[in-house]
């Protein structure tokens, strides 16, 4: 509907409106009703000091594994070691373990019994499986290794690509691995989880961290 003014002082609302209808006159639209319009404060017209600054939108990294508070321990843990851990080892071996593994030109199913005094199963998660087929031709070898038949394969459910994250998240949830790493960042998140033993290399042979100290071989 549309309705004209021909005389301010006249204004008085609808009133005003149906006369202009009836005397068939439409001029301007009408002032009385309009909104007072603010600048928003992020308008472009403002000058750069006074604007507020466009909000930052949080980006939430779609690959990230969700990391889930575990506040109770299991009982195994009741004593300093885990307790639940014996022979068959289950060993989770990441990217470089392999890799300074083929350096050392230590074999990693013997070096892993060298140091256990037990058999050990070398689990190879898909992510660390195509973290190696990522290197390329260079780390074939790797690869070769990996794809062992003494190793067992570990498949991943969860979202994201990342080894180190998905290590961490299977030695939160079981408390039946030992993880094999030379990864200094790697080697202090898992010594943040209770009852998760750490296999790393040193002196050309493979030693490990948080067991007790009658299993195996002698460490130094
Ligand atoms: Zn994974």
């Amino acid at each position: 509907m549309q309705c004209g003014i021909l005389e301010p002082k006249k204004d008085i609302g609808g009133k005003f409106c149906e006369i202009q209808i009836k005397s068939g006159k439409q001029k301007k639209t009408r002032k009385y009703a309009t909104m007072k319009r603010m600048l928003s404060l992020r308008d472009q017209r403002l000058k750069e000091k006074d604007r507020l600054k466009p909000k930052k939108k949080e980006k939430k990294d779609p690959s990230a594994l969700k990391e889930r508070e575990v506040p109770q321990h299991p009982s195994c843990l009741f004593f300093q070691y885990n307790t639940q851990l014996g022979p068959p080892y289950h060993i989770l071996v990441d990217t470089n373990f392999i890799n300074f593994s083929i350096k050392a030109k230590l074999d990693l199913v013997q070096s892993m019994m060298d140091c256990l005094y037990a058999k050990c199963i070398p689990c190879i998660t898909d992510c660390v499986m195509a973290e190696i087929e990522k290197l390329g031709q260079k780390y074939r070898v790797a690869l070769r290794i990996a794809k062992d038949p003494r190793f067992e394969r570990l498949p991943c459910t969860h979202k994201g690509t990342y080894a180190d994250d998905c290590l961490v998240q299977r030695v939160t949830q079981h408390k039946c691995y030992i993880v094999a790493t030379v990864d200094r960042d790697l080697k202090r998140r898992i010594r943040k989880i209770p009852g998760v033993p750490i296999m790393y290399i040193s002196n050309h042979r493979y030693n490990i961290e948080r067991m007790p100290d009658d299993y195996g071989a002698p460490r130094f």
